[in-house]
């Protein structure tokens, strides 16, 4: 039976923990557990290795991960801290001798374009740029021989996209879930959820609102991520029920596909 080997490559906020200029605890805490990237995780099955979006920390991140190759990156949406890392899967287009396949909602491929025009543009260039060929996400697609999900939700006003593969979902950057999404989200055995910190956000889920929803969507297990300096890992878990924790960069686990 084929598995699914899920890394978690970054697991901070858009400014990352520690915040530059900040001595808060969790700031100047020595936990490396307490020290957070930003947002991203790693797909690992079938000989393949997918991202779901580039941060500005993903150079970092691979290295870190030994990241070999790369056959696909997933965007969830168009922010800064979820995309800004595009120019370094430079090294696997060259390693690869291929663009890799990039996927997002419209919304997202039309930001990726603004943002990075000379990755899109005809006109030669003297150096290297990124190779992607871009797929519209509007439907449930075949990667790899494996099904991925689109779970589109809210961040605010604007729309993302979570992704479930198997019984993996990872839902990051949202305020509200819309009902025809909920479904798509029970019974997994791994529900990856955003909790920025406990007080209300506008674009962003609580650890209250989060609880609440693995309540509803009674997981095996539930991970919390995108946390902001607000969160002390071993302070914060300890205060959650055993079956839910933060989760924190480099953690791994593995699941039938
Ligand atoms: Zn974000
Ligand atoms: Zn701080
Ligand atoms: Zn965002």
């Amino acid at each position: 039976m084929a598995s699914l080997q899920f890394t978690f490559l970054g697991s901070g906020t858009s400014m990352g923990v520690p915040t530059l200029g900040c001595h808060c605890a969790v700031c100047e805490s020595t936990d490396p557990k307490d020290k957070r990237t930003r947002p991203s995780v790693l797909l690992q099955y079938n000989g393949r290795c997918v991202v779901i979006d580039t941060t500005p920390d993903f150079r970092s991140q691979a290295l870190r991960e030994r990241l070999d190759r790369l056959d696909a990156v997933l965007y969830t949406h168009g922010h800064a801290d979820h995309i800004l890392g595009l120019d370094d899967i430079r090294p696997y287009n060259l390693k690869q001798n291929a663009a890799i396949p990039v996927y997002g909602a419209q919304t997202t491929l039309d930001i990726l374009q603004r943002q990075f025009p000379y990755v899109f543009s005809d006109t030669p260039t003297e150096t290297s740029v990124p190779g992607v060929e871009l797929h519209r996400i509007d439907a449930p697609f075949d990667l790899f021989g494996a099904q991925i999900i689109p779970v589109p939700a809210m961040h605010g006003s604007g729309p993302i996209l979570g992704f479930r593969i198997g019984k993996v979902a990872y839902l990051t950057d949202f305020s509200m879930i819309p009902a025809a999404s909920m479904d798509l989200l029970r019974g997994m055995d791994h529900l990856i959820l955003d909790a920025l910190r406990y007080t209300p956000h506008p674009t962003h889920s609580t650890i209250e609102n989060s609880l609440a929803l693995v309540s509803e969507f009674k997981p095996k297990q539930a991970w919390f991520t995108h946390m902001c300096h607000d969160l002390g890992h071993e302070e914060t878990n300890a205060k959650l029920p055993e079956n839910i924790r933060l989760s924190y960069d480099g953690l791994k686990f593995e699941v039938a596909l």
